[in-house]
């Protein structure tokens, strides 16, 4: 009998595998990576899959959730977080997926009551149904709380060798960790951005000043300070080296970028429309922001984000404080 499991990388992911494992099931991991989750990039989860010793298969769902942010059907949670929405995606991903595979169920690392908006009773029912799923979702983790599934009921697997953990403390789960021999998982820290208060307002501003957003849109949210310059412009400035190497991989030919050529300091992304007009002050920001810059012109070198055409141009830099003002909310 062969099962898909949903697997993010996360402790309870890598549970449900193991008990899975100790039924018998052939498993096969299936991982939607999905942008939002920079903290446990994909090298991670194969390095996690390898040793647990299960094949590994990853679908990209960064648009599909980008497109569900736009426009969720059962609303946000506390932050940006469309999660019943989102899990009707990766559910109907995995349904597909299932079919293609040749599996007969899927199952998941989810706990009862450990998260508020989707791992209710309720939102877990509702769920299954949008995605087509009803009775064929298995959750080892807390299996003995709910209804049994078609894959218990048909004697698939052992109903009474699965758990009953819930809620939201994590001891459980860490004796069980324990009891399989795994020390080496993710902190529940590095989850969804969208859940972060500080990345959702960034997120609601970049929606408010342009509705069409695309995937470099938000993973340009990720990176660095963001400062509006006006409705339609903004800044982005690196705070560090590998920032100011995130950013130049961002640019698209209608950036603009500005980098510090002499002396160490920020590079700048400036992006929308009329860029050009707004190079003064995006030049003026970025030596600005520059701990290295004294008080007089500091050499930069302006590109087209392509990084086809190039010219050296020089700032003088201004109180930082004076750009606060246009700063966005701070990512963590
Ligand atoms: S926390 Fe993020 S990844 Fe998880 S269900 Fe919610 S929106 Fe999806």
């Amino acid at each position: 009998m062969k099962a898909i499991g949903l697997f993010s990388g996360g402790l309870d992911s890598l549970l449900s595998v193991k008990v899975m494992q100790e039924q018998g099931i052939e498993i096969e991991a299936l991982n939607l990576n999905i942008l939002f989750h920079p903290r446990t990039p994909e090298v991670c989860v194969v390095s996690m899959a390898e040793k647990l010793g299960v094949p590994l298969k990853v679908i990209d769902a960064g648009q599909d959730l980008i497109d569900i942010v736009k426009r969720p059907r059962h609303g946000f949670g506390r932050n940006m977080n469309p999660c019943i929405d989102c899990r009707i995606m990766k559910f109907r991903k995995a349904r597909e997926y299932m079919a293609e595979s040749g599996a007969s169920f899927i199952f998941t690392g989810e706990v009862l009551g450990e998260r508020p908006m989707s791992q209710t009773m309720e939102a877990m029912k509702l769920i299954e149904r949008e995605s087509g799923l009803e009775g064929l979702v298995l959750r080892p983790l807390c299996a003995k709380l709910m209804e049994p599934t078609i894959p218990e009921i048909k004697g698939w697997v052992n109903r009474e060798k699965l758990l009953d953990i819930q809620g939201r403390g994590r001891k459980p789960q860490i004796a069980l960790a324990r009891h399989y021999g795994i020390t080496d998982y993710p902190s529940p820290a590095g989850g969804c951005k969208l859940t972060e208060p500080n990345f959702a307002n960034r997120l609601r501003e970049l929606m408010a000043h342009d509705p069409g957003f695309t995937i470099n849109d938000v993973t340009l949210l990720m990176v660095g300070r963001h400062f509006r310059l006006s409705d339609k412009v903004k800044a982005v400035v690196g705070r560090d080296a590998q920032d100011n190497l995130r950013l130049v991989a961002c640019a698209t030919p209608d950036d603009l970028l500005i980098e510090m050529i002499d002396t160490p300091g920020p590079t700048t992304l400036i992006r929308g429309v009329d860029v050009e007009s707004y190079l003064e002050k995006a030049g003026i920001l970025t030596v600005s922001f520059a701990k290295s810059a004294g008080i007089g012109l500091v050499k930069t070198r302006v590109s087209d984000g392509a990084g086809r055409k190039s010219v050296d141009m020089y700032f003088k830099p201004d109180d930082k404080d004076g750009f606060r003002v246009m700063m966005l909310a701070q990512n963590a």
